[in-house]
């Protein structure tokens, strides 16, 4: 455990409770913290369970199909299209998904890609079948991009579904973002990485993929190439579920196949939380466009909800201002529950 800097120690609250006549009470929770991502984490003894899934149709009533330039009635009206050097036509198309530059960029490239014409389409919905398409026109314009020779080295797909996770539009759609320099959190795992070369003359995704096959705590499947994990200290509140491809160093020797494999597994996480109730997520996917040895191609799922009956939000200060995440969900009993969606037939 040491080997990666994954820290736990436990920690206790204590109080005077008011529904037991005011006797001592203590709660115990754990304080977790991850080298390799700069993550920390309080991990509390209660369980975090939604009792009722929240009434996504109401978003239909705020937000309709006649609002919605991504709808096909606004869609070549209102969204942005490529200069003719980048895309000829404008948008990279695959049968109805499309990628075309944000209209409100917050990157120097950062673009939008749609599924469908579907505007409203429910997270069982969100099948490999249904997703292969999106995920396609956001890789056909990577190979755009470095077609054109533009030395950017690092991407990254993205995805708010849903508004609980900053989705501004129900209608589903990713962001991509590419450029020469990568987040500040994708530097952090690529600083963690080369460290870790550095110092042991190891892989450290290989080494910590190997940890938690053998630990068995927190590995949920292999489904070929990718390793799914639980993340030993989330990033949300509801947990965090992260998939590496194994030795894949970069987007472009990602094969059709291998995103098959992704799209499966996304849908089977997709399934697992729409059982448990939630309707929302963040995803990402990680990626060099220029081959870095230290790195594999990787990324996370961190499920996103409000607590009714106010709409209150999962991110408080703790999260916002301190950057300490408080996690009612422990990431081992996590693991244990997305474990039978693996073993499931395809989805
Ligand atoms: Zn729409």
């Amino acid at each position: 455990m040491k080997e990666f800097g994954f820290k736990k120690e436990t920690a206790t609250g204590r109080y005077l409770d008011p529904f037991n006549g005011f006797q001592e009470k203590q709660v115990d929770f754990e304080l977790r913290y991850d080298e390799i991502t700069g993550v920390a984490c309080h991990v509390l003894p209660y369980r975090l369970r939604l009792a009722q899934k929240p009434d996504v149709d109401a978003y239909l009533e705020k937000s309709p199909e006649s609002l919605c330039s991504f709808c096909p009635g606004l869609f070549e009206k209102l969204t942005p299209k490529y200069t003719p050097d980048i895309n000829p036509t404008g948008k990279f198309q695959c049968g109805e998904a499309y990628h075309f530059p944000n209209a409100f960029p917050y990157d120097q490239n950062n673009g939008v890609a749609i599924f469908s014409a579907r505007h409203l389409v429910y997270l069982n919905e969100l099948t490999p079948a249904f997703m292969h398409d999106g995920f396609r026109v956001c890789g056909d314009y990577f190979h755009r991009l470095a077609e054109m020779n533009l030395r950017y080295k690092y991407c990254s797909i993205n995805w708010n579904y849903m508004p609980p996770a900053g989705g501004g539009m129900i209608h589903p759609h990713l962001q991509t973002i590419a450029g020469r320099k990568p987040s500040s959190f994708m530097q952090r795992l690529l600083t963690s990485a080369q460290n870790y070369s550095v110092a042991t003359g190891n892989n450290l995704w290989q080494s910590l993929i190997q940890w938690e096959k053998e630990t068995k705590e927190r590995f949920i499947a292999s489904t070929g190439i990718i390793s799914w994990l639980a993340s030993f200290a989330p990033k949300g509140m509801a947990g965090e579920i992260d998939f590496i491809f194994r030795e894949k160093t970069s987007f472009f020797e990602l094969t059709e196949a291998n995103f098959a494999e992704l799209l499966d597994g996304l849908a089977r996480v997709f399934r697992y939380l729409y059982v448990s109730n939630f309707i929302s997520f963040n995803m990402v996917l990680y990626a060099p466009l220029l081959s870095d040895r230290n790195f594999w191609v990787q990324g996370k799922i961190v499920p996103r909800f409000v607590v009714n009956p106010l709409g209150t939000s999962d991110i408080n200060y703790f999260e916002k201002l301190h950057n300490e995440i408080i996690c009612p969900v422990v990431p081992e009993e996590l693991c244990r529950e997305l474990q039978p969606y693996f073993n499931q037939s395809p989805v």
